[in-house]
């Protein structure tokens, strides 16, 4: 099965497409964490990736398609893929609908996860993810059980370095400017299904299930 996560940052797309990955045995493919481990590596695409993205503005589309090619191309997509941040603008989606095809491969359905601005920068403002696993949590939403430790692993949660106040209302504007329009694009394929994302983790995430079981 392909499926694609749609949404403004903060929805909660990485977090359900961690679950959806387990559950469905799907690769996880996140444009956002494929890049930022580029950053950590310190190499000269990495530092030219970190000015976008500290900027709160998209990584030009050559550079995002080029990475998405060769991510589709490894065998774990062989079952299937659920994107998490990509598409992003529509010369992204239609080179995407472009490899596919090469491929004999469809998009099967478009996750949409909606949430008001004001909910946005609210999640924003308390996500933070462990500085040692990885894991998410939200200091207003789904906290830690301890302080600001990680509950699987005790290590310290840290903020996104684009999570701040001034990034957050630059990447909602990129959104509503270059992503949004993805939902008629998709909507006009009879792919795309809306989810309400201002529920808890698992209400949206036994709604996502469902859709996906209906296919
Ligand atoms: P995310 O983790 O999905 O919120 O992505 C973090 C940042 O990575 C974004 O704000 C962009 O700067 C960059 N990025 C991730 N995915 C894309 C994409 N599909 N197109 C352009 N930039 C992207």
């Amino acid at each position: 099965m392909n499926l694609i996560l749609l949404g403004p940052p903060g929805a909660g797309k990485g977090t359900q497409a961690k679950q959806i990955s387990s559950k469905y045995n799907l690769p996880h493919i996140s444009t956002g964490d494929i890049f930022r481990q580029a950053v950590k590596s310190g190499s000269e695409l990495g530092k030219l990736l970190n000015s976008y993205m500290t900027a709160g503005k998209l990584v030009p589309d050559k550079a995002v398609i080029e990475t998405i090619k060769q991510r589709l191309y490894k065998d774990d997509c062989e079952k299937g893929f659920l994107m998490d941040g990509f598409p992003r603008t529509k010369p992204q989606a239609e080179s995407f609908d472009t490899s596919l095809k090469e491929q004999n491969k469809v998009i099967n359905r478009v996750i949409c996860i909606n949430l008001s601005e004001n909910e946005v920068v609210k999640r924003l403002s308390g996500r933070r993810h462990c500085s040692k696993c990885g894991a998410n949590f939200n200091i207003v939403t789904q906290p830690p059980r301890v302080g600001e430790k990680c509950d699987h692993c005790s290590a310290d949660l840290v903020q996104r370095h684009d999570d701040n106040e001034e990034t957050v209302k630059k990447r909602i504007k990129v959104y509503n400017d270059q992503t949004s329009p993805l939902v008629e694009y998709y909507k006009k394929t009879g792919v795309l299904v809306i989810v309400d994302g201002a529920r808890s983790v698992e209400e949206v995430f036994k709604e996502i299930c469902e859709i996906i079981e209906k296919q």
